[in-house]
């Protein structure tokens, strides 16, 4: 049988599973401040227990903190790390440092099962969900790990497919004794799987970003093939009224297509669905995939875009693209396995 994995269970669970033992709560913070603030990978190294703590845990669990096996460097000094699960299941992480503002886009599955056809990992297809040990480790397993001071879910898979794993992740990521990293640094995306999406909002403090594509659902659809059976326009009504917490963020992300989505029209819907809403809409460029002749909106109606968005009163800005020459952007992951 596979022996439990540390790296993953939170203070409770780990008081819980050392009890028995004779141990206390003091002894299991310094258990978990080892894995979630040192990231210290081998249980013999543990400071501040008994001998016998140590040799405990050496004999019924694992650490559960493994190294990605190869990594590649970008122009923009973005790093792409490969990692590869105990069960042989791979997906990627990447490192985006920006001044003073470090983030780590983590991956909650190995490939992803949502079809949107304009992504590799779709391509790639599904090897299956990450345990909440392993979207924590691409955190804690990189050399960055102690300037990282965002989180983003927006790596290989749909979060809401794995949400359980997702909401644990989240609560260790933000917890003092975890990751203590502020929940208005992270943030999760989700391409609309409206049950997840409403449990996420009642179940964590963490931001919340919706990819949208297009306005009109029938274009939606063709992108984003969940838009079928879980229609956006619900999902951006219910984010209008969830009554969010102070600097609890949530946001449209809108991948802007020259001639496919970033018309006039398109424009003035994007307005009516957020208009008097506190939604933000984040403008993006598009990463065209090797034998695709969609091309990004050029700069300027992206700008056209974030003026007549911010005149009318709603909340926009423009994000780079970071990690284009690795195949590390959003939509590109995947591509390093698939060579
Ligand atoms: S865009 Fe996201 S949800 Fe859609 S296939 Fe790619 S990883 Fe999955």
């Amino acid at each position: 049988m596979l022996k439990k994995s540390l790296c993953g269970l939170t203070a409770d669970e780990i008081t819980d599973l050392i009890k028995p033992y004779g141990f206390t709560d003091a002894h299991a913070l310094s258990v978990v401040n080892s894995i979630y603030k040192k990231g210290i990978s081998d249980i013999s190294l543990f400071p501040k227990i008994p001998s016998r703590l140590r040799t405990e845990l050496s004999n019924t669990v694992i650490n559960g903190i493994q190294l990605p096996f190869a990594s590649e460097l970008s122009v923009d000094k973005s790093v792409k790390y490969l990692f590869r699960t105990e069960s042989g299941k791979e997906f990627e992480t990447v490192y985006i440092p920006d001044n003073k503002r470090n983030t780590v886009c983590v991956s909650t599955q190995s490939g992803c099962r949502m079809g949107c056809s304009f992504c590799v990992t779709a391509r790639y297809g599904f090897r299956g969900n990450l345990t909440a040990g392993e979207i924590l480790n691409q955190i804690i397993a990189m050399p960055q790990t102690r300037k990282a001071t965002h989180v983003v879910f927006m790596g290989m898979g749909e979060p809401m497919d794995n949400l359980d794993n997702v909401l644990k992740a989240c609560s260790i990521i933000t917890a003092e004794w975890g990751l203590s990293i502020s929940a208005r640094n992270v943030t999760v995306s989700s391409v609309g799987i409206a049950p997840g999406i409403e449990k996420f909002l009642q179940c964590s403090d963490c931001n919340l970003t919706l990819s949208l594509y297009s306005p009109f659902p029938e274009e939606r659809k063709k992108f984003i093939p969940v838009e079928e059976k879980y229609p956006v326009q619900k999902i951006i009504d219910l984010m209008r009224v969830f009554p969010v917490k102070k600097k609890r963020r949530l946001s449209i992300a809108y991948v802007m297509i020259k001639d496919l989505n970033d018309t006039d029209r398109h424009l003035e819907s994007l307005k009516s669905i957020t208009k008097g809403s506190d939604i933000r809409v984040n403008l993006l460029p598009y990463h065209h995939l090797p034998d695709d002749k969609k091309r990004s909106s050029s700069a300027e109606r992206m700008q056209y875009f974030k003026h007549n968005l911010i005149v009318s009163g709603i909340s926009a800005s423009i994000r780079k693209s970071r990690g284009t020459d690795i195949s590390a952007a959003c939509g590109l992951l995947a591509a390093g396995f698939m060579h």
